[in-house]
């Protein structure tokens, strides 16, 4: 058997295209758009790359987007003030600060000056807290717990009753969309587990999972033989397992793979997520989605 891919390229092309509609409808009959404000401090190669996709991508679905590149020596007090400017900027509806930030600051107390209501990422401890109460109290899920859960949702997988099992605890994976299947609604009301590198027996945890979401940063942690058959697998891993010349431009890129063993896995699998072009796509797209959110509750029509 041949697991159907789960394709987080297309997913994420249909719900950018609902976002512009939507942001066009949103401009005719309220004459704004969302604006979202990427802060980057210093130069680092990755969050450049990173921070150029998110601005991409806002432009294309028609939101205000500026991009505040900052010096790395920035003070930690100027940062500060520059997001209080940003807090109470009217025409700011999300704000996100690039980690990693440099030595000298504190990112935690970085994060926590966002305003929550601004605070797109969904890191803030309010956030946080109002994602775990669930129901009308969330405001903007994480990114890439909200991708995941979007992929199984529009892949047409049953997560009323089904056995989850989320193989990580971070704080922006694991433990977040842990949270979000158990909670009761639609897309969710799940059985969930969640294993770690304390937990013992975990091929046997995994393969009692109908949804299998692995969240560990180890290449090729999960076997087939973990796997029940006809299983949704989700593989949110990204590992860095050599470099290539890349056929396209000529250039070297990252050979990337997943936590899960992908070509035996999709043998056993009813679907799965490839590394990349899975979940990966999905983070900027709901980071859009979040921002757009956020404009929607100010109007008083999310
Ligand atoms: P993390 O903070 O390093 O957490 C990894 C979790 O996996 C920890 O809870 C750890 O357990 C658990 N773990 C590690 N090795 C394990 C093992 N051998 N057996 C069982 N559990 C194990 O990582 P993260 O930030 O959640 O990211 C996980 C992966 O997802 C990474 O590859 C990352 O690059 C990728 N990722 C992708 C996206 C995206 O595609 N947009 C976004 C975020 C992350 P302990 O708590 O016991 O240490």
């Amino acid at each position: 058997m041949s697991a159907k891919l789960i394709k987080g390229t297309e997913v994420r092309e249909e719900i950018l295209e609902e976002i512009t509609s939507e942001v066009a409808q949103i401009k005719e009959r309220h004459g704004v758009v969302p604006g979202l404000v990427t802060i980057l401090v210093g130069e680092n190669p990755a969050s450049m790359s990173y921070v150029t996709l998110k601005i991409k991508t806002a432009h294309r679905v028609g939101f205000k987007e500026i991009q505040d590149s900052q010096p790395a020596d920035m003070t930690e007090g100027d940062l500060l003030n520059l997001i209080e400017r940003y807090n109470n900027d009217d025409s700011i509806n999300g704000i996100l600060v690039q980690l990693p930030l440099p030595k000298h600051m504190n990112e935690k107390k970085i994060l926590n000056a966002i305003d929550p209501d601004k605070d797109v990422d969904g890191f803030h401890p309010i956030n946080v807290g109002r994602l775990m109460i669930g129901g009308d109290e969330v405001r903007f899920p994480p990114c890439t717990p909200a991708g995941i859960q979007e992929l199984i949702v529009r892949s047409g997988v049953e997560t009323s009753g089904a056995e989850v099992v989320v193989v990580g605890r971070s704080n922006i994976v694991g433990k977040p969309i842990a949270n979000m299947m158990l909670q009761k609604g639609d897309g969710a009301n799940s059985t969930v587990t969640v294993v770690h590198t304390r937990t013992k027996n975990m091929d046997q945890h995994c393969k009692r999972a109908d949804i299998l979401i692995v969240a560990a940063g180890v290449p090729g942690l999960v076997k087939p033989e973990w796997i029940k058959p006809g299983a949704c697998v989700i593989d949110v891993g990204v590992n860095r397992v050599g470099e290539k010349i890349s056929e396209k431009t000529g250039k070297k890129i990252a050979i990337l793979k997943g936590d899960v063993d992908f070509e035996a896995a999709k043998e056993v699998a009813g679907c799965i997520t490839p590394v990349p072009g899975g979940v990966g796509p999905m983070t900027i797209t709901m980071l859009m989605k979040n921002t757009l959110k956020s404009l929607k509750f100010k109007l008083g029509i999310a």
